[in-house]
């Protein structure tokens, strides 16, 4: 094989073109490929990724060393995720993931998309790259973020919808929940955002009396089997902030995550006693609280 050019290395990979194309198999996708185009994974130089796979990667790192908000970047490698695997790839997932997980019959239909097709990544990949993992983690966090929307803030904005005064609207710690509730929009707040509402909610007692949006919310939690645990500070403001910090703001930076952090995401997640179900038992209806 006569290399025709070696590209500069990047993010631990090189490119290489080769005067002739080949045949040979990704490491990454296992595809068999017929190139002149292949990259070179500096840890283990026997092995070969396709031109595809090279892309993806410098994508998620190119997204993982971007300037955006926590917020935004798991939007982008949410939409990486998700586009990472065929149509048919993820609705067998899903499927499987349907069967093994009963309870995901409680579960938004987006949430279980993207709970699935972050398993998928493990079940996908021959030779992980370290990559790999971030897009996955995010899938996770954003299965959080979208039941919190649909179980907590979707409910909270039918209560205030348009009646929200100006003080809370610009409130420095809430406003943006606050804005999306008054005039729900189609994109609702981001997991950090709705953490950050919940802890300037259970710290500030003054507030809760003087604001209309926060009593509208303490009204909401009241209805819910589990109160304490939606409003305490130890309770899901905890558990979110954890989220946030040790799994998906390091998905969202420049620094490598393991099969391990990825694994035990997961596990927080969506394990036997995972953050996902902790919050669909305590935003049940009682009845369907006692029943479960
Ligand atoms: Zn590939």
């Amino acid at each position: 094989m006569q290399i025709e050019k070696e590209f500069a290395p990047r993010c631990g990979m090189r490119l290489i073109r080769l005067v002739e194309p080949r045949i040979f198999t990704c490491s990454r996708c296992t595809e068999a490929k017929k190139s002149k185009l292949f990259a070179r994974p500096d840890v283990a130089p026997d092995r070969h990724l396709c031109n595809g796979c090279y892309g993806y990667l410098l994508s998620v790192f190119d997204i993982k060393k971007g300037s955006q908000s926590e917020d935004e970047k798991s939007s982008l490698l949410a939409a990486a995720l998700l586009q990472a695997f065929s149509k048919a790839q993820k609705q067998e997932s899903e499927r499987l993931f349907r069967i093994a997980e009963k309870r995901a019959g409680y579960l938004d239909s987006k949430s279980v998309l993207f709970l699935s097709t972050a398993n998928l990544v493990e079940d996908a990949l021959a030779q992980k790259h370290e990559l790999d993992w971030s897009p996955a983690v995010i899938g996770y966090c954003k299965a959080v973020e979208n039941e919190i929307v649909k179980r907590l803030i979707d409910p909270l904005a039918g209560l205030v919808k348009g009646l929200l005064s100006r003080a809370d609207l610009d409130d420095k710690d809430f406003g943006r929940v606050a804005k999306y509730c008054n005039s729900p929009s189609n994109k609702p707040p981001e997991l950090g955002v709705f953490a950050h509402f919940l802890q300037t909610f259970a710290s500030s007692t003054s507030r809760r009396a003087t604001s209309g949006f926060l009593r509208a919310f303490d009204a909401l939690a009241h209805n819910f089997p589990r109160r304490d645990w939606l409003v305490d500070r130890g309770g899901l403001s905890a558990s979110l902030t954890k989220l946030c910090f040790e799994y998906r703001n390091r998905a969202a930076h420049v620094e490598s995550l393991s099969s391990s952090d990825y694994l035990a995401c997961r596990e927080f997640v969506c394990g036997a006693d995972g953050l996902i179900w902790k919050i669909v038992s305590a935003t049940l209806g009682q009845k369907e609280y006692n029943r479960a």
